[in-house]
């Protein structure tokens, strides 16, 4: 790493000397080092080193507060385990906050007295993003949705290659109506796509179609905005995650539709849902609905038959963190899958307590952390393995490409799905 220039230094101290509120200051000095959060974090669990617990990853930032914004700290850093912010420091926070943690949350209410460690570590990032400290492949992503309005980069051209392709195969399904619309105004629906759809996993796209082409729905695609990832989310950058919500946003309005339909995604759901009215300092002009909402909907409504017999295979249920413990739809999530799968089993311990799969918090997108991935990604395997289940469902395409990673990686045997996917697959037509 080249010397940390003043400049940067000043940056990252603006989050620690000018925090938004009392909360950071509270939470930084409120650690009574009882080491109860340890078994909490799958890297500490797996990897078993001492920095991967979360009150140390927590004790880095509380370090350089102590440091730059306490008198004793000043006067006698040693005293008080004060720390510089030097290029050392730089790296350690590099790879404990980019690389062992995913944001998932779990050791939050695993804390004796409820610090906000993820949030904590959330402040480390934001310092990290101030100082130019992304790692590169996470900062693409980024850089990637401001330029092209998607953070895979993937050409109009493409796109509508991808999606005339799908509906090729829908219209030989289920006839001329099953059409994906394109560019529609005043719908009732807007819907939108993790990237990764296009390029890995369209079918789940033609899952969705076929319930739409069911429910009779009137919804829309947008080949200009249809990325719901926001990746500023997670490198710290709240102004870029502010214009990637704001394109989505406007493009929502301007398409003058009545409902933006969250694609499954787990901190998509987060960033348009519950950040992007705090980014706008407005309420959005239309409703917000995670994709399993609508599911729901439609399920109780009957808009669309389902025959639970037409999913047999044991089932279970990966939540994602953001849905669930950051989220509040594990309720929503069990409704849609106990309508179209006969056989459920649960992980233990499952929901707002579940062990992320450790492919959130951009994970996936740092390539630098591979390996380390996979093997805090050894629990949820476990988990999986420990059900007997043939079939993942998960609502988060996050979720899916470290899941069908981790099925690679320690031979599970399994096939994973979207809700959509399950869903479409019991649907009667
Ligand atoms: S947020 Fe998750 S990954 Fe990060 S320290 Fe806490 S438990 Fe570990
Ligand atoms: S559980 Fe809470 S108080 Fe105890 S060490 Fe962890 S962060 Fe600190």
């Amino acid at each position: 790493m080249e010397k940390i220039t003043k400049e940067q230094i000043d940056n990252a101290l603006r989050h620690l000397k000018m925090p938004a509120d009392s909360k950071l200051v509270t939470h930084l000095n409120a650690c009574v080092h009882c080491g109860l959060c340890a078994e909490s974090c799958m890297y500490y669990k797996t990897l078993g080193q001492n920095k991967f617990i979360p009150a140390y990853k927590v004790d880095l930032v509380a370090s350089l507060y102590r440091r730059y914004c306490t008198l004793t700290g000043k006067i006698v850093p040693p005293l008080v385990n004060a720390r510089k912010l030097d290029e050392k420091m730089a790296n350690e926070m590099i790879d404990s906050f980019f690389g062992s943690c995913t944001l998932c949350g779990r050791c939050v209410p695993h804390c004796s007295i409820g610090v906000d460690i993820a949030y904590v570590i959330y402040v480390g990032r934001k310092m990290l993003s101030s100082m130019g400290l992304v790692p590169q492949e996470l900062q693409k992503n980024v850089d990637s949705a401001l330029k092209t309005g998607n953070n895979m980069s993937i050409s109009t051209e493409d796109f509508i290659d991808t999606i005339e392709w799908m509906d090729e195969e829908l219209v030989d399904e289920l006839g001329e109506n099953a059409k994906i619309p394109l560019n529609q105004t005043d719908t009732n629906v807007f819907y939108t796509l993790n990237p990764r759809e296009v390029k890995f996993f369209p079918l789940s796209i033609s899952a969705m179609s076929k319930i739409f082409y069911a429910a009779k729905e009137q919804w829309t695609l947008s080949t200009d905005a249809y990325d719901v990832t926001n990746y500023g989310l997670f490198t710290g950058d709240t102004a870029a995650a502010a214009q990637i919500a704001k394109r989505l946003h406007d493009e929502v309005v301007k398409k003058n539709a009545k409902t933006l339909v969250i694609g499954e995604c787990g901190h998509g759901t987060k960033v348009n849902r519950w950040e992007a009215p705090n980014y706008f300092k407005h309420p959005t002009e239309y409703q917000v609905l995670a994709a399993v909402e609508l599911l729901n909907q439609y399920i109780q409504s009957g808009k669309i038959k389902l025959d639970k017999s037409k999913n047999k295979e044991l089932v279970t249920i990966h939540d994602p963190c953001q849905l669930v413990r950051n989220g509040g739809l594990m309720q929503q999530i069990r409704l849609a899958v106990s309508a179209a799968a006969e056989n459920i089993v649960e992980m233990t311990p499952c929901g707002v307590d579940n062990f992320c799969c450790g492919g959130g918090g951009g994970q996936l997108a740092m390539g630098q952390y591979n390996e380390r991935r996979l093997a805090a990604g050894k629990i949820k395997a476990e988990q999986i393995r420990k059900t007997g289940a043939k079939i993942v469902v998960t609502p988060c395409h996050n979720c899916v490409d470290q899941i069908t990673q981790l099925n690679q990686n320690y031979k599970l045997n399994i096939k994973i799905k979207t809700i959509a996917e399950l869903v479409a697959d019991a649907i009667v037509l």
